[in-house]
């Protein structure tokens, strides 16, 4: 998914400043962004208050959507930088290609991840014939100094490991959650987890204190560390938790997402994630230009033109607390 913002404002994120050092319960509300003509995706991060969650720099929820008439996802290729993309699946599918060649589908709890490294162009479209509804989640992980300019790559894992628990199933779609492992290239110690609960089930979820974590509703009625927490809307957690504890009054499915604080500053632009302004605005020439971020082939459409950079300068943003 893009970043299809047309006021697309720079966000400073990263650094020490913005981390919570105990556990706290801090509810964020979704901002809504349209993407395309008919779809609208709900943006927890960046959020007003929050930037990242560890490496986790980007998350939109969208759907449940009926799409039977519709075209659904149409999301032309558009370039990325210093980045992965995370793309996974409730309802539905997605047909990703990228510049290095892949085409892929994408179905429910199939995970797929694009590690963009320095540069990759990617498009993602709701197939032709696809199904009737239409609900996930699309992620960023900011990628670190020492691999942010790795070749970049795709990777599609149809089977993702298990942590089972009562009346709870979670799936780890990236990084280790209590002692197992995804089988996605991961470049800074995170977690991705989805978690999904039976009507009833109390559960309490091993976590790593030295993680700042928080959790995205996907669907039902559950309460994390006695918050209610409702579809669309996500609660940051903090660090200094050893567990989590989480009571589903209907089914429920919620994404788990934690990492070690990042603690480099970053300058997040449209798709792009740099470190300063000049690499931003490089960037976006090279896309313009139509060189660096390669070639989408059997996309039917154009690629999208990137916005104009604001006129100000960056300015880092007041901290969090
Ligand atoms: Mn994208």
């Amino acid at each position: 998914m893009s970043n299809l913002d047309r006021q697309a404002t720079p966000t400073v994120c990263g650094g020490r400043g913005f981390v919570v050092a105990e556990p706290v319960r801090e509810l964020l509300s979704p901002r809504r962004v349209a993407l395309g003509e008919s779809t609208e995706v709900r943006r927890l991060l960046p959020n007003l208050g929050r930037r990242m969650v560890g490496a986790w720099a980007f998350v939109d929820h969208y759907g449940p959507d009926d799409i039977a008439d519709e075209p659904g996802m149409q999301v032309p290729p558009h370039p990325h930088m210093g980045l992965q993309t995370v793309s996974w699946l409730h309802e539905g599918e997605v047909l990703h290609r990228d510049s290095t060649g892949s085409s892929e589908v994408i179905r429910p709890r199939q995970l797929g991840l694009m590690t963009s490294g320095r540069a990759i162009s990617h498009s993602e479209e709701s197939p032709k014939s696809h199904a009737r509804l239409l609900h996930g989640a699309q992620l960023w992980v900011a990628l670190p100094q020492a691999h942010r300019n790795v070749e970049p790559h795709f990777q599609h894992h149809t089977d993702l490991p298990r942590v089972l628990g009562p009346g709870l199933t979670a799936t780890v779609i990236l990084g280790t959650l209590d002692g197992t492992t995804s089988p996605g290239s991961v470049y800074s110690p995170l977690v991705g987890a989805d978690l999904t609960l039976t009507a009833g089930a109390e559960a309490r979820l091993p976590l790593e204190p030295d993680f700042e974590y928080a959790v995205l509703s996907m669907s039902g009625e559950v309460h994390v560390d006695g918050v209610p927490v409702l579809p669309g809307s996500m609660l940051y957690l903090g660090c200094g938790r050893p567990e989590l504890p989480l009571r589903a009054s209907s089914d429920a499915a919620l994404m788990l997402l934690g990492g070690e604080p990042f603690e480099e500053e970053l300058v997040m632009w449209w798709n792009f994630i740099g470190r300063s302004q000049q690499e931003i605005t490089e960037a976006r020439r090279d896309w313009t230009e139509g060189s660096r971020f390669g070639e989408v082939k059997g996309y039917d459409g154009a690629p999208l033109a990137a916005p104009e950079l604001p006129p100000v300068p960056l300015k880092p943003r007041g901290r969090v607390r």
